[in-house]
């Protein structure tokens, strides 16, 4: 629950992905589900994907606008680092923190440290420690990006995890908006429709609609619903109320 009303435009939670549709389809739902609890909500996509075989960046850029408006969230906004050259150096750590002190975040999400695509986990990286670097008080960004801050919490989202190898710290349900969800994944035309001329590099949508169903629907069976999507964390919970925990009943 929210302790207090954020200050002005400041984001409760800020989602932080290395490609434009990553944030879709790895915490879109929960996205979506912060926004109908009255929480601001923010998107940052550290690259503009423009090393994807299919579609321009301007065409992603596009697409990502309209996934936003269809999420709800209040903001979101490109980094432009370079995509699959995402390295986590010090510069690409520092543009972050910047973007964290002008945001305010209160929960930052991230992809999952360990990923089979190194921008992913990169992207991780550089998250972690731009939101740990924001917070110094030494540390001298742009005038621009304002007072030093740092995000209470860092969630990370292990739905790429394709083995299923990580057990979640939780789970978020997000079945009354997994079509909402899916809406938003399918503004990304330039990736999951069009000509079958790439075979085998091509996605049609209704295999992405099937993969996300089967990887929602895994995650909500953890906790007793029919979707959700899975995250962890390095601490540990504090837990005030142990009577009021939710899930699936033994
Ligand atoms: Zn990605």
């Amino acid at each position: 629950m929210p302790a207090k009303k954020r200050t002005n435009k400041a984001l409760d939670v800020l989602a932080v992905g290395a490609h434009p549709d990553d944030v879709e389809l790895t915490c879109g739902g929960t996205l979506i589900h912060c926004v109908k609890q009255g929480y601001r909500v923010g998107i940052l996509d550290l690259t503009r994907g423009e090393m994807g075989t299919r579609g321009t960046p301007e065409l992603r850029a596009k697409e990502a606008a309209a996934a936003a408006r269809t999420l709800g969230v209040h903001h979101r906004e490109n980094l432009g680092l370079p995509d699959a050259r995402l390295e986590p150096i010090m510069e690409y750590k520092l543009a972050v923190a910047e973007r964290i002190r002008a945001l305010r975040p209160r929960v930052v999400i991230l992809p999952y440290w360990d990923a089979r695509h190194p921008d992913h986990s990169h992207a991780c990286q550089i998250g972690y420690e731009g939101c740990y670097l924001a917070g110094l008080a030494k540390l001298d960004l742009s005038a621009a990006a304002g007072r030093p801050h740092r995000p209470h919490k860092v969630i990370y989202s292990t739905m790429y995890d394709a083995d299923f190898r990580i057990a979640p710290s939780f789970v978020v349900d997000i079945s009354p908006y997994f079509k909402q969800r899916m809406r938003a994944v399918a503004c990304y035309r330039s990736q999951f429709r069009g000509p079958q001329r790439q075979r085998g590099i091509y996605i049609p949508l209704t295999g992405i609609e099937q993969r996300m169903a089967t990887y929602c629907g895994y995650f909500g069976q953890l906790i007793g619903v029919a979707y959700g999507e899975p995250f962890v964390l390095r601490e540990a919970l504090q837990m005030d109320d142990i009577v009021a925990l939710q899930g699936l009943p033994l």
